[in-house]
């Protein structure tokens, strides 16, 4: 029996990864769940069927509304700090579901208790780079993220030192396959219809100006000690083969399964063994088309723009990344264009690469003072561009 704290519970992974535990109530048990208040009633639901120990929540607003919701035995704890936590509560795993740059405290406080994190939240591993892998301890983080997952799976095939490439596949979202000039009028609803997965909000937006592809290949570059100049971003539309590791004899090893987060969730949640049933297999009697394409940098600059971030490292990929939130945000509410939103990003970086706003050590509070920055410089270029 596995105990198992999930941050984010609420979300799309974080509903996803109860359904994987409610279909295998002999291995896991849930001991905490946290969200962010947004959706309480979904929160009260949860909490009644799974009786976890504790429930999270940031806000006393929220705590509030679970008074005498939720079952007895069940403790509220709340705080800016509460999922943190929570991650630190002895347990077998801690799964990071949230979204955004607010899952970086959870993720450092899972990791120095000691806790397995099965990582969602790819943005608290950009934004915090080397302290968040100097933190892990061999192992000690196991990917959720679908390519990630593939990559952990077809490394297996081979030692580190024969890998020569990650090969990170990307659908390419709804608009692959336009021009620039083409992506100049497209709307939040377009943005929002992704051809294969379906996702919170930001990841789905991230996916379809392809910026959810470059903080993967930060998480990729982070997560295996891969030279970033050795991850190359291939398109494939249908998201069946999750990503490939490349060996140095030329031989390519690839996962894929139909796409279905509830296979890498599962994976994650019983590493390093597989789960039987975590989801459907191909069904080889039909023809199956598998189609790979270049990106299109110029239409999508938004993975050279990462790439360029993780080299410059220090705080660059914090920047990249609340700088995109907040044009998530602007997009979604009409007050910015879909190409605004890396052009926008891609200012605030350049300013911040810019002189030596990068130059100053690694830590959480210049993390968090970079995040408040961009988050700050990407809302005033927002309006004055209007
Ligand atoms: P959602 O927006 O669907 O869910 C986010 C969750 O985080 C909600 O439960 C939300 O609670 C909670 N939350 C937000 N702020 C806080 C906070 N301050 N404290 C505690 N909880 C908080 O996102 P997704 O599930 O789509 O994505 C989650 C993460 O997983 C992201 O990092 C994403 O990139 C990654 N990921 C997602 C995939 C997917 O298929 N969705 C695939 C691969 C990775 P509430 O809404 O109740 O306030």
């Amino acid at each position: 029996m596995r105990d198992v704290v999930l941050l984010g519970s609420t979300g799309s992974i974080g509903s996803q990864t109860l359904e994987v535990i409610e279909a295998h109530p002999d291995r896991f048990r849930v001991i905490g769940l946290s969200a962010g208040g947004a959706h309480l009633d979904a929160l009260i639901a949860q909490a009644n069927a799974f009786t976890p120990d504790v429930v999270a929540v940031p806000t006393p607003a929220a705590a509030a509304a679970l008074d005498g919701r939720l079952p007895p035995s069940t403790a509220v704890w709340t705080g800016p700090d509460a999922s943190g936590r929570l991650a630190a509560l002895p347990c077998d795993v801690v799964v990071n579901a949230i979204t955004g740059a607010a899952g970086l405290e959870p993720t450092l406080a899972a990791l120095a208790a000691g806790n397995t994190l099965a990582l969602a939240n790819k943005e608290s591993l950009v934004i915090g780079g080397e302290l968040v892998t100097s933190a892990a301890r061999p192992g000690q983080i196991v990917a959720v993220d679908s390519e990630h997952s593939a990559f952990a799976q077809a490394l297996r095939a081979g030692r580190s030192d024969e890998v020569r490439r990650l090969i990170l596949t990307a659908s390419g979202g709804p608009f692959r396959g336009r021009t620039r000039d083409q992506l100049t009028d497209v709307t939040p609803d377009q943005a929002l219809a992704h051809p294969t997965w379906n996702m919170g909000r930001i990841i789905t937006i991230n996916s379809a100006t392809l910026m959810n592809k470059g903080l993967e290949l930060l998480e990729a570059a982070l997560l295996y000690g891969v030279d970033l100049d050795a991850i190359q971003v291939v398109v494939h539309p249908t998201s069946d083969v999750h990503s490939m590791v490349e060996f140095h004899d030329g031989s390519t090893i690839a996962q894929c399964s139909p796409p279905d987060m509830k296979l890498p969730i599962a994976l994650a949640l019983n590493w390093p063994e597989r789960l039987p049933g975590a989801c459907r297999p191909f069904d080889w009697s039909r023809p199956i088309d598998w189609h790979f394409e270049p990106l299109d940098s110029d239409a999508f600059p938004s993975v050279e723009l990462a790439r360029r971030c993780g080299r410059a490292a220090g705080t660059a990929p914090a920047v990249y990344n609340a700088a995109n939130e907040i044009c998530v945000d602007a997009f979604c509410d009409g007050r910015l264009g879909f190409l605004g939103i890396v052009d926008t990003v891609t200012a605030v970086v350049d300013e911040h690469l810019t002189g030596d706003a990068n130059t100053a050590g690694l830590s959480v509070d210049s993390v968090l003072a970079a995040d408040a920055w961009a988050r700050g410089r990407a809302a005033e270029l927002i309006e004055v561009a209007r």
